[in-house]
């Protein structure tokens, strides 16, 4: 196989959207979140010759509003769906021992026994997570990569999460999960992965009309159009996948988190998990992150409507991410410590159920009546699965020649360590930004902040920076072409 650079900018842009329309491609892919990312480079690894189309940037959608975490179907345990949590916990596997463990790292997640959860809500959550280590023992996840679940002290809940109430604290449960550094990151790294296979990333570039064999689509910058022909093709834009097939009706539903200093909570070494008042399967987690913040998510609200660029926190949201975190803390969390929120849609497949968190999260992968394969669906863990599958298809329905997939023991790039995502203090340093537009298709400053570094989050500190980002970008396109 040739080898390509994996870096991508507007320099390599601009020279493949020239060639976009030569020669027609084995795969076309429309959407650059983790599907299609995961998409591309299943489909080059096998060697297969790959376009894909993204409308705004990389991890622009969905994927970069979770929750970060690579997760081994705990969850979908508790809502009885078997298939999908043991999907999870191999996909977890695979990422944290091969793929990616640059990437991943254990995080412990503390069921505190506090005043605040009730006995059926300990039985149940501690029943749960040695359920969760059976799947986690079954994948043959390593205890070095994954220690079992175990109950600890009221000192040791205390050590792990300072913020918790001492009164009537009993200890806990304390049990392990894997934890993206970023999930935005993450699809920066597959789609660089992919493109060192010789992937075409052409981002802004929206797809407007879908068929069998290509796509009609528009140069965002310039406006102009541009056809793409292709053997096999693949909508994997998520939540707007209605828009290109309207045979599919996506259910978004908002999954809403609060950004707060970690200083707040004492500076939390492991995540809470506090179950939702009355509820045995729901939980709001607090989960410490890079720049000294913890996120707490998640709702999970029906969001019906047309589907906005970026959805937007409401105040119900954060009033209850707030009141189930506060059950458990010596002193509550007010809204003015509030500094920050994000908001992403779930894209779930409509079945007619009542309630969102009743949909299941396994992801679904047909050909369109058109004749192009839909992905939709599944979650950020299982990317690569759902990848395999939807190239599966594409091979089988367009009769491609390829093999089958190699993309579960294919480890992504790596970054050079002085310029991973870890920003300190949420300050971006020039290294980050000469990074990000020579290497990772950053293209604006709002890339760099919001997407390549995650200083975005926090709004006061996205304005401090601005100004400097937005001139070093600049300067950087301006030598690139
Ligand atoms: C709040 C929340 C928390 C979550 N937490 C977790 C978690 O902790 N762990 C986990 O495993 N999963 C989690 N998930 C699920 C996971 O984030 C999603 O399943 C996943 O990110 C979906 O990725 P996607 O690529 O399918 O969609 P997206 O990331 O939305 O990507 C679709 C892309 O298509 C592009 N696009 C749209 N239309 C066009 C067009 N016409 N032409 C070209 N491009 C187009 C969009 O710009 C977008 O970039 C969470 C989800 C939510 C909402």
């Amino acid at each position: 196989m040739t080898s390509h650079s994996p870096d991508l900018n507007v320099a390599r842009r601009a020279a493949e959207l020239r060639r976009a329309g030569d020669e027609p491609v084995d795969v076309l892919v429309i959407g650059g979140g983790i599907t299609g990312v995961g998409v591309a480079l299943d489909a080059a690894a096998r060697g297969l010759s790959v376009t894909l189309l993204e409308a705004e940037d990389l991890a622009f959608g969905t994927s970069r509003f979770s929750s970060k975490l690579v997760h081994g179907g705990l969850r979908y345990l508790a809502t009885g769906d078997l298939a999908t949590a043991k999907e999870s916990a191999v996909e977890r596997h695979l990422l944290m021992t091969r793929i990616a463990p640059h990437l991943i790292r254990p995080l412990g997640q503390l069921l505190p026994f506090a005043p605040g959860v009730t006995a059926r809500q300990r039985a149940a959550g501690s029943l749960g997570m040695a359920m969760g280590d059976v799947l986690r023992v079954r994948a043959r996840t390593p205890r070095r990569f994954l220690p079992p679940p175990r109950l600890v002290s009221a000192r040791t809940a205390q050590r792990l999460v300072p913020a918790l109430g001492h009164a009537g604290l009993r200890g806990g449960m304390l049990s392990y999960d894997g934890q993206l550094a970023d999930d935005a990151h993450l699809v920066v790294t597959v789609a660089r992965t992919a493109a060192g296979r010789g992937a075409r990333i052409l981002t802004r570039v929206r797809a407007l009309e879908l068929r069998a064999d290509g796509a009609t689509a528009e140069d965002v910058l310039t406006g102009e159009r541009l056809d793409v022909r292709a053997r096999a093709v693949v909508n994997a834009t998520g939540v707007w996948a209605g828009s290109l097939d309207e045979s599919i009706t996506v259910r978004p539903s908002r999954g809403t988190h609060i950004v707060l200093d970690a200083a707040d909570l004492g500076d939390p070494s492991a995540a809470l998990t506090i179950p939702h008042e009355g509820s045995i399967s729901r939980y709001v987690f607090a989960l410490p992150q890079q720049h000294g913040r913890v996120i707490v998510g998640l709702t999970d609200e029906d969001s019906p409507g047309p589907v906005p660029r970026v959805p937007v926190a409401t105040e119900g949201d954060i009033a209850f991410l707030l009141t189930n975190l506060n059950r458990v803390l010596s002193a509550p969390i007010t809204r003015d410590q509030v500094r920050g929120s994000f908001a992403g849609l779930r894209p779930l497949v409509d079945t007619g159920a009542t309630s969102t968190a009743d949909i299941s999260r396994r992801h679904l992968v047909a050909v369109s009546e058109k004749g192009f394969i839909n992905v939709l669906g599944g979650k950020l863990t299982t990317y690569r699965r759902m990848a395999e599958d939807a190239v599966d298809l594409a091979v089988d329905t367009a009769g491609l020649d390829a093999g089958p997939s190699s993309t579960a023991s294919l480890r992504l790039t790596d970054t050079a360590v002085a310029v991973r995502p870890g920003v300190e203090r949420g300050q971006v340093t020039r290294a980050h930004i000469d990074f990000a537009v020579r290497s990772e298709g950053a293209m604006t400053a709002d890339d760099v902040l919001d997407r390549r570094t995650r200083v975005g989050l926090v709004d006061a500190d996205r304005e401090r920076q601005r100004a400097h980002v937005e001139s070093v970008v600049a300067e950087i396109l301006s030598e690139l072409s």
